[in-house]
């Protein structure tokens, strides 16, 4: 019986991979461990991109198909949509996941209408279940809707491949295993009769400071913060502990700080080792993009508050005291432990 197909595409920007694809290719193993006879597939688009291609194997790809040209070095959309709904063509997947960037959701759209399939967009749940109709087993994904009101499963019963996008951040990205062996199959595209549609001029950096979704602790700020000023000392805070700063939507709303440090349903899903919670309340829509952290500390003066339900810390106080003095005693003990060494 022929093997069916989960793809992974692997999105690269200077020759660096962009997480999301890792973690798709880590979350495609589960679902492959589910769908019977099934293997994963990344697919890597450009030249002189074997290190990726084969760190795509060590992090969980079976195969990997590296449609080798220079021009796929630089993501022009209608390009790549033409190699990758040639490479579907040939292989026939029956999932195929892409990372819910700017240009992975674009390019989901352009390949899914042009292969005629369904695509569920910015997903943030994949798993394998049963069609109650056919009894096959088929892909449900799950998405906020509605402003983030409502999570809708979506399934794509009949049509090939099963798409989506899925959200940075919420798939767990395997370890890179050095022993795992996969095969490597160069596709040569055809790009000579396309026309140029699109010429490329010039990048132009985005002015970002925050790397949220991966930093390995965040201090968060919600309206307890009290104003802008009172972020200053969560930044002291979360560099003294290498870490970033984060946000409730209510301290984003009031303007003290940037949406792009917004956490929770509306923002960016984290999964740090440790998230320090300070004077944010715990509605659901922020625990839902915190839960996965390892360790959550919370500082509330409302011992009633429900961040203290998922808190693996609780502190009862006025986050005015207890930041400083935190700050302080972590001083003392950096410092000391720079004594010893
Ligand atoms: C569709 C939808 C999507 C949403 N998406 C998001 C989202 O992505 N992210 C998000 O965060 N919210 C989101 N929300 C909003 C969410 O429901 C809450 O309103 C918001 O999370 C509350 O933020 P907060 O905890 O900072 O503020 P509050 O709920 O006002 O809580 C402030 C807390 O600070 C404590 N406090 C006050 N002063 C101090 C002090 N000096 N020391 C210690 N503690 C103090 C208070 O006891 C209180 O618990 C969404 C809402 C909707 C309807």
């Amino acid at each position: 019986m022929e093997k069916k197909i989960i793809f992974v595409l692997v999105e690269h920007h200077d020759k660096k991979v962009h997480p999301v694809s890792w973690e798709l290719i880590g979350k495609a193993r589960e679902l492959a461990a589910k769908l019977d006879n099934s293997e994963v597939w990344g697919i890597v688009l450009g030249d002189e991109l074997e290190n990726i291609c084969n760190e795509a194997i060590k992090r969980g790809a079976d195969k990997v198909i590296y449609v080798k040209n220079s021009r796929f070095n630089r993501y022009i959309n209608y390009e790549y949509q033409t190699a990758i709904v040639n490479v579907v063509k040939k292989y026939n997947p029956e999932i195929f996941l892409i990372g819910a960037t700017l240009e992975g959701r674009e390019l989901a759209g352009m390949v899914a209408t042009k292969l005629e399939t369904g695509l569920t967009a910015d997903c943030t749940g994949l798993d394998i279940v049963s069609d109650n109709r056919t009894g096959k087993k088929i892909l449900a994904m799950t998405r906020p809707t509605f402003g983030g009101n409502l999570m809708a499963t979506i399934t794509c019963p009949q049509h090939r491949p099963q798409m989506a996008t899925v959200r940075p951040g919420v798939m767990k990205s395997l370890p890179i295993d050095p022993k795992r062996k996969g095969e490597i199959i160069v596709e040569n595209i055809e790009l000579k009769d396309l026309k140029k549609l699109i010429e490329f001029l010039e990048t132009i950096p985005v002015k970002t400071e925050s790397n949220l979704q991966y930093a390995p602790v965040i201090v968060s700020g919600g309206k307890g913060v009290g104003g802008p000023d009172g972020f200053k000392k969560l930044k002291e805070l979360a560099n003294l502990l290498g870490g970033e700063i984060g946000a409730s939507r209510a301290a984003v709303k009031a303007g003290w700080i940037s949406d792009e440090y917004q956490v929770g349903q509306t923002g960016k899903t984290v999964r740090p080792i440790l998230y320090i919670a300070c004077g944010i309340s715990g509605a659901i829509q922020h625990i839902v993009g915190i839960k996965e952290s390892e360790i959550i500390v919370a500082i509330n003066k409302d011992e009633n508050a429900p961040i203290f339900d998922i808190a693996d810390i609780g502190i009862v106080g006025d986050l005015h005291k207890v930041i400083p003095a935190l700050i302080d005693k972590l001083k003392q003990l950096l410092a000391k432990s720079e004594v010893k060494k």
